[in-house]
C-alpha cells in the first residue's frame, strides 16, 4: 500500500485544458499521490517531463503506477486498454467511453487484470450532493429538473472534438448534471423522450430536451443548451410531495432547500477525485458506475433528430 513516503505514481495521458486546469495541480497538492509526467500529442506544460504517446512515457517511467487518461472521448478506450494491459491502475476523464460497449469493456478488463478503475463523475465531487442525497432519500420526490446551459465558445473554445462523432456535443457538460441526478436518486432513471437539436454541420447536438422517468415514476425534465449567453445554468430542483424545494445551483456548489441557501462553498472536485482514487488503488477496489454514459446512450437510441442553424465558431 502506498504512504507520502511510498506515494502512487502517476502518468497523465492528455495534456489539454482540464489535465493544466485540476489533474496536475489536484496530484500535486496530494502527498499520497505523485505525478512523474505527462503525454500528449503536441501540448507541453512547462515543469512536467514531457512525452509524444502513452508507450514513449511508459517506456521512459516504467515506475508509472497508475495513468489518468485526459484526451477527448473518442480515443479513450483504445488508450484504457493499453494501460490496462500494462498492468497500471487506470482513472478515466468523464463521459468513461464513447459508447457504453468501450465502458463495459474496460471494466471487464480491470477485473480481469487485478487493477482499478476509476470512472471518474467529478460533479459528484461537488460539495453539496451527499447532503442533496440525503435529503432525497428522506422524501417522496414528486418532480425533478435538470437545467444544464452553457456557452460553448466560453467554455470549449478550439475544441473540434466535441462536435465530432462521439464527442457528445451538449452532453458532455450535461452528463454532469446527469451524474448528479443519477447520485441522488435511488433508482434508475429511464429516458422516455429526446429532442436532439444538430447544426446541419455538426455530429453531435448542440441542445437537448428530455423527458426522463425514475423507475418509481418520478418524472425529470432535462434541457441542456450549448449557446447559453450571460447567465450560465447549472442546476437541478428537486419538489417532494409535502411541499419541500431543494434546488442545486453552480454545478452543485450552492444549495438551497425552501428557498433558503443553506451551503455555498467553492468548488473542490478534482482533490476529492483523487483522494477516492488513491483509496480504491489503496483497497484493490475498482469504481465505474455508468448510468449518466446509460441515459445519454438510451437518449441517441429514442431521440428525435431536429435541424437547427450551422454551429460557427
Ligand atoms: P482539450 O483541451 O481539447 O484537451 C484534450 C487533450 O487530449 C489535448 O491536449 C490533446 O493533445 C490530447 N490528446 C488527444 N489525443 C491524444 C492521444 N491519442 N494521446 C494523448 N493525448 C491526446 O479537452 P479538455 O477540455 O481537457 O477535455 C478532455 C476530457 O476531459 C473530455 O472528455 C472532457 O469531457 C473532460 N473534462 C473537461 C472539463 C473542462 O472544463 N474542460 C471538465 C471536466 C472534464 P494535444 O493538445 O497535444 O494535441
Amino acid at each position: 500500500m502506498a504512504t507520502t513516503s511510498n506515494p502512487v505514481k502517476i502518468g497523465l495521458v492528455g495534456l489539454g485544458k482540464i489535465a493544466v486546469d485540476q489533474h496536475i495541480p489536484a496530484i500535486r497538492n496530494n502527498p499520497a499521490l505523485e505525478l512523474v509526467a505527462g503525454c500528449s500529442p503536441q501540448t507541453r506544460p512547462d515543469g512536467l517531463p514531457g512525452y509524444d504517446d502513452m508507450q514513449a512515457m511508459l517506456a521512459a517511467h516504467p515506475e508509472i503506477a497508475a495513468l489518468a487518461i485526459c484526451t477527448p472521448p473518442q480515443v479513450r478506450h483504445r488508450l484504457a486498454m493499453e494501460a490496462l494491459a500494462a498492468g497500471r491502475h487506470v482513472f478515466l476523464e468523464k463521459p468513461p467511453a464513447a459508447t457504453l460497449g468501450e465502458a463495459e469493456s474496460l471494466r471487464a478488463r480491470a477485473a480481469e487484470k487485478g487493477v482499478t478503475l476509476l470512472a471518474s463523475w467529478h460533479s459528484r465531487f461537488a460539495p453539496a450532493v451527499s447532503a442533496a442525497r440525503a435529503w432525497v432519500a428522506a422524501r417522496k420526490i414528486s418532480n425533478i429538473s435538470v437545467m444544464w446551459k452553457e456557452n460553448v465558445r466560453q467554455w470549449h473554445p478550439g475544441q473540434k472534438w466535441i462536435f465530432a462523432p462521439g464527442g457528445m456535443g451538449v452532453f458532455d457538460p450535461g452528463i454532469n448534471g446527469l451524474s448528479i441526478l443519477t447520485r441522488i436518486v435511488p433508482d434508475a432513471v429511464i429516458v422516455k423522450k429526446a429532442d436532439l437539436h444538430f447544426p446541419a454541420n455538426c455530429d453531435a447536438p448542440i441542445e437537448v430536451q428530455m423527458d426522463l422517468q425514475t423507475e418509481s415514476g418520478v418524472p425529470v425534465r432535462a434541457e441542456f443548451n450549448f449557446l447559453q449567453e450571460n447567465q450560465q445554468t447549472w442546476s437541478i430542483v428537486v419538489e417532494a410531495e409535502d411541499g419541500g424545494k431543494l434546488a442545486l445551483h453552480l454545478g452543485g456548489t450552492e444549495l438551497e432547500i425552501d428557498g433558503r441557501q443553506v451551503l455555498k462553498e467553492p468548488e473542490h472536485e478534482y482533490p476529492g477525485l483523487y483522494a477516492h482514487f488513491h483509496q480504491l488503488i489503496a483497497s484493490g477496489q475498482s469504481d465505474a458506475d455508468f448510468a449518466p454514459l446509460r441515459i445519454v446512450a438510451d437518449a441517441f437510441m429514442v431521440g428525435k433528430r431536429i435541424a437547427a442553424p450551422d454551429y460557427i465558431e
